[in-house]
Formats: C-alpha cells, sequence, structure tokens
C-alpha cells in the first residue's frame, strides 16, 4: 500500500502543470468525471471505466497540487471513517436528514466540528491513507452508493458527479475571486473523490486501484512514458494520440502475458515510433502501423485466454484509429 500522498507527488513531477491556468485543470477534472458518467450510463466496459476513475483522481490532484492541498489529508479529513453530517458508519443521513444525533439531542454544526476534527486526529497518526482504504472506508461508510452503482441507479450517480463537479467549481470561483479559503475546494474534492472512486471496479473482478495506479504511472506519463510528460496541450482532443496511447498499454498486456513477443514488440517499436512524430507525419506513419498491427492482433486471439478482453480492447481501438487516418 503507497500512501496517496506519494502518488500526489509522484504526478506532480509527472505532470508539473505550471505552464496550465487552473481553469485548464479544472476543465480536465470535468471531463474526466464526464468520461466516468459515460460508461456508467452505458453499464459496459470496465477497464474504461476504471481508467475514468483514475483520470478523474489524477486530475484532482493536479487541482489540488494548484492550491497548495495536500489531497490525502483533504479527504481524510473529510471522511474520518465517518459520514461528515450524520457522523455514523453507515451513514443515516436518510433517517436523521444530515444531522448528527448524540443521546437523542441533536448536535450544533460546531459540535459536528469537534467530533470530526477528533476522528482526523485519531486516524492521522494510525493510518497509511492508500486509494484501496480510502474505497474501503467509502464503502462502509456508504454501502448504499456501491448498490445504486450495481442494482440499477448507475444514472442517479452520473447526476451525483455533475452536481458535485459543480459545487467543486462553485468553491474553486470564490477562491479565485479571493474570497474563499482553498481548504473549501479541498472539502469539495474529496466530495466529487468519494463519488468517483466508488465506482472503482463495478464487475467486482478484484482489481486493486492501488496496483493499477502504480502500473498505470510507473514509467512516468502513462501515454509518452516520460517524466515530465510530452504529450501536447489539449492533447485530449486529439483522439488519435490517445488511441496510439492505447495501443500500446495494450500490445505491453499482450507482452507481460509472453503473446507473440517478437511481433508485439515490433509493434511496440512502431508504435513508440508514431508516439513520437511529429504531429504532421503521425498520420502516414499510423496508416502504416496499423496494418503491421493486424497480423500481430491474429497470432494475439490464440492469447485470448490469458489475457481476457485485451485483444478485444486493442482490436476495437486499431479499427477507430483505421477510422482517424
Ligand atoms: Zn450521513
Ligand atoms: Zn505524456
Amino acid at each position: 500500500m503507497v500512501a496517496m500522498k506519494f502518488w500526489q507527488e509522484k504526478l506532480r513531477k509527472i505532470y508539473p502543470n505550471t505552464d496550465k491556468s487552473p481553469d485548464y485543470i479544472m476543465a480536465h477534472v470535468y471531463t474526466a468525471c464526464s468520461e466516468l458518467g459515460r460508461y456508467l450510463l452505458r453499464n459496459e466496459n470496465n477497464d474504461r471505466r476504471d481508467e475514468a476513475v483514475l483520470k478523474a483522481i489524477s486530475w484532482m490532484m493536479a487541482l489540488s497540487t494548484h492550491f497548495k492541498l495536500d489531497f490525502e489529508s483533504a479527504v481524510v479529513r473529510r471522511f474520518p471513517l465517518a459520514c461528515p453530517y450524520c457522523l455514523d458508519r453507515p451513514c443515516t443521513c436518510d433517517r436523521t436528514g444530515k444531522r448528527a444525533k448524540r443521546h437523542g439531542r441533536l448536535l450544533s454544526s460546531n459540535e459536528v466540528k469537534d467530533e470530526l476534527s477528533a476522528k482526523y486526529n485519531g486516524l492521522v497518526f494510525s493510518t497509511e491513507a492508500s486509494f484501496s482504504w480510502l474505497a474501503g472506508q467509502l464503502a462502509e461508510i456508504y454501502p448504499s452508493n456501491r448498490a445504486l452503482l450495481t442494482k440499477g441507479g448507475q444514472g442517479y450517480i452520473a447526476a451525483k458527479l455533475l452536481e458535485e463537479g459543480g459545487e467543486l467549481h462553485r468553491a474553486y470561483s470564490v477562491v479565485l475571486l479571493g474570497r474563499g479559503d482553498p481548504a473549501d475546494i479541498g472539502r469539495e474534492v474529496a466530495d466529487l473523490t468519494a463519488w468517483v472512486i466508488s465506482c472503482w471496479d463495478l464487475d467486482g473482478a478484484g482489481k486493486n486501484i492501488d496496483a493499477e495506479v502504480a502500473s498505470t504511472y510507473v514509467d512516468g506519463c502513462y501515454r509518452c512514458h516520460k517524466s515530465p510528460c510530452v504529450c501536447p496541450t489539449y492533447s485530449i482532443t486529439m483522439g488519435q494520440e490517445e488511441l496510439i496511447g492505447d495501443i500500446a498499454k495494450y500490445l505491453r498486456a499482450l507482452k507481460t502475458a509472453g503473446v507473440q513477443p517478437k511481433a508485439v514488440d515490433e509493434a511496440l517499436a512502431s508504435v513508440d515510433e508514431v508516439a513520437s512524430a511529429p504531429t504532421k507525419k503521425t498520420k502516414t506513419t499510423a496508416a502504416q502501423k496499423v496494418k503491421a498491427l493486424m497480423s500481430v492482433l491474429t497470432g494475439a486471439e490464440r492469447g485470448l485466454e490469458t489475457v481476457d478482453g485485451v485483444v478485444q480492447h486493442l482490436s476495437d481501438a486499431v479499427e477507430h484509429l483505421e477510422h482517424l487516418v
């Protein structure tokens, strides 16, 4: 288990974002959440949905870094083993109207704040807060969210992502106007993170979020594999770049599984060339490489049992790329 603090620092090195405006970062938080919403509504493609979860969290870490906030402290402070409104685990807000009760008496907002601080202070000395720790805690505080996500409530959760994203933007705007406390951004980041992380591994495949974060960022940026990242600004609009990144990722999975090692190595080398080629040349080179990839795909079908789903993703990505070139 690696603490979330470690990843915030690692991501800061991969994506310093020093030349980016906070609006740029905020927009990417929203885009990643909208992608997540799309995969929830379609109720398909567990891997893509999980990638959107990681993207949304990464951009929220970037936003936290911009405002000199510690992401881990912000989320643990907001959810210190208890719902921040009713102070219970599991949350009882639906019965208490989002109020905390002790011995039959409603607590004042200051009493709620004091109890949350006490819980947080008790935790910070004893807990290494990794992503999987957070996901586990939130599942215990809000078991109903998980139930909603797996029993037809995906539309509701997609709407919550939109609502929480809006609240985050409001807190962000107030801070930019010089009237708010950056800690308010941290609180909204925590709320949005809680919804985002509850969407992790909905298929129940047992995917460990810490392991996935580690494998996504182990070589630096997950697309250009450099640290700091050298991907072009606004590259999210360049579907081709995104697809090439995907193809490289799926090829690496085939490589790990030992499927068609020689062909996969050659295809990976071509993909690296395409990825680092100047933009003008990219299209032509990509078109040639796509053809070369097809032979790998044919051979890789035999590896289906070992790398379940990868070949399908790969052929989808190649097919999309073909439409672009
Ligand atoms: Zn509650
Ligand atoms: Zn990059």
